[in-house]
């Protein structure tokens, strides 16, 4: 049993910049980021998880959204039409804030809003950007977590469309405050949730199946103000025993986080904490930790023997000899080696077996002929008999 703790990268999926002024700045997203949006949504589109519908926002893209309603006649206005159209643009904001703080997109409410005739239009002409340079950056990231990450950021994004069209939509309370707005009042646009109040908790519920569906499990740790010492501070975040289906090949624990920085792992017997500092001492911040089994996909056929204690017994070595001059037929042989295997003497390669051939091929008798004459090690012997495995010729 052994701990791996990887790089810790800290992201704020934080900005809806709400800019509730036209301007004609818009600047159109590079290549790359409309390639890396329509994959993304693409997978999106494809998820299996509950999740809150943002088919509104989507439709914007597409084409502009019209909501409009008559207030009461006591209200200040008669009529309320708000035209809701969103593309994407290029990102422009420099991603490397404060302490290393990293923004994987933003979506920012742009809307003109005229009043005539008692007749309140508000338009507009939202933006999506996403960080194409930090979604696609490999680094020595988990992909699991990677590809859930991008789509928990397109996902967040989406939804800052999405509530406040949610609010136009129905919300008595908007409509109300709108319907009774003197024409220079500011329209309320606090419903796309710039304080994440609604979408942090949604954001981990959707994130929470996507982790499970990659075989790992998330929790989430807040860390409050007042448990912090001007900011720094210590807290256990879960225990390894937590994780026995992790344990045998290691665990490995992957921090995401809102208002951290300098954020540090430690174990001590079998708890794990976390350390670090709040970026903003007056917020709370929000540890996501993503943990999974370390992946197995560093053993193969080649590596494997040089991590294994081989003992081979006197009797497989004969065998071998008897096999090679024929006294010994294939098929007993085969036996012999399975029995090896089934007992643990010799590993299995955790690989795919392949289909289609029925024979033992030449170099694997000639390794055993060499192998039987002391000319090779065992280690080498062992590689021809995993092949075997691995085609499928021994089963296990
Ligand atoms: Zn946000």
């Amino acid at each position: 049993m052994y701990l791996r703790y990887s790089a810790i990268l800290i992201m704020s999926l934080l900005s809806a910049n709400l800019i509730p002024v036209f301007g004609d700045d818009y600047i159109p997203p590079t290549k790359q980021e409309q390639d890396l949006y329509k994959k993304l949504l693409t997978e999106f589109e494809k998820l299996d998880v509950q999740k809150r519908d943002v088919s509104d926002v989507l439709g914007t893209f597409e084409k502009p959204l019209v909501i409009s309603f008559p207030c009461d006649s006591t209200d200040v206005n008669e009529l309320v039409v708000s035209v809701i159209k969103t593309k994407l643009a290029r990102f422009s904001e420099d991603p490397y804030h404060e302490g290393g703080v990293i923004t994987g997109g933003t979506y920012t409410w742009k809307c003109t809003v005229t009043t005539s005739d008692g007749k309140i239009t508000i338009n507009c002409d939202n933006e999506l950007k996403i960080n194409s340079d930090f979604l696609m950056q490999d680094g020595e990231r988990d992909p699991r977590i990677k590809k859930v990450e991008n789509q928990i950021v397109i996902y967040h994004e989406l939804l800052h469309g999405q509530l406040m069209i949610g609010a136009i939509k129905s919300s008595e309370e908007w409509r109300n405050d709108t319907c009774n707005k003197p024409p220079d009042g500011k329209i309320d646009y606090s419903y796309s949730d710039k304080t994440h109040k609604v979408i942090n908790p949604l954001q981990q519920e959707f994130a929470a199946q996507l982790i499970e569906q990659t075989g790992g499990k998330m929790l989430v740790k807040e860390i409050t103000v007042e448990e912090t010492n001007d900011g720094a501070f210590t807290t256990k975040v879960g225990s390894l025993n937590d994780f026995p289906q992790f344990i045998k090949n290691g665990i490995r624990v992957s921090l995401r986080g809102t208002n951290l920085i300098n954020t540090e792992f430690t174990s001590h017997d079998s708890d794990i904490f976390l350390s670090g500092n709040l970026a903003n001492k007056t917020e709370s911040g929000i540890a996501w930790l993503y943990i999974f089994g370390t992946a197995e996909e560093k053993q193969s056929i080649s590596e494997q023997p040089a991590e294994t204690k081989i003992h081979i017994p006197d009797w497989v070595k004969k065998n071998t000899s008897w096999w090679v001059d024929g006294t010994l037929s294939s098929t007993d042989f085969l036996k012999g080696i399975r029995y090896l295997v089934q007992q643990g003497i010799m590993s299995v390669p955790q690989i795919a077996k392949h289909q289609g051939i029925d024979k033992v091929p030449d170099w694997v008798k000639q390794n055993a002929a060499w192998w039987s004459e002391g000319k090779i090690d065992d280690k080498t012997f062992v590689t021809g008999i995993q092949y075997l495995i691995s085609v499928g010729i021994i089963s296990v």
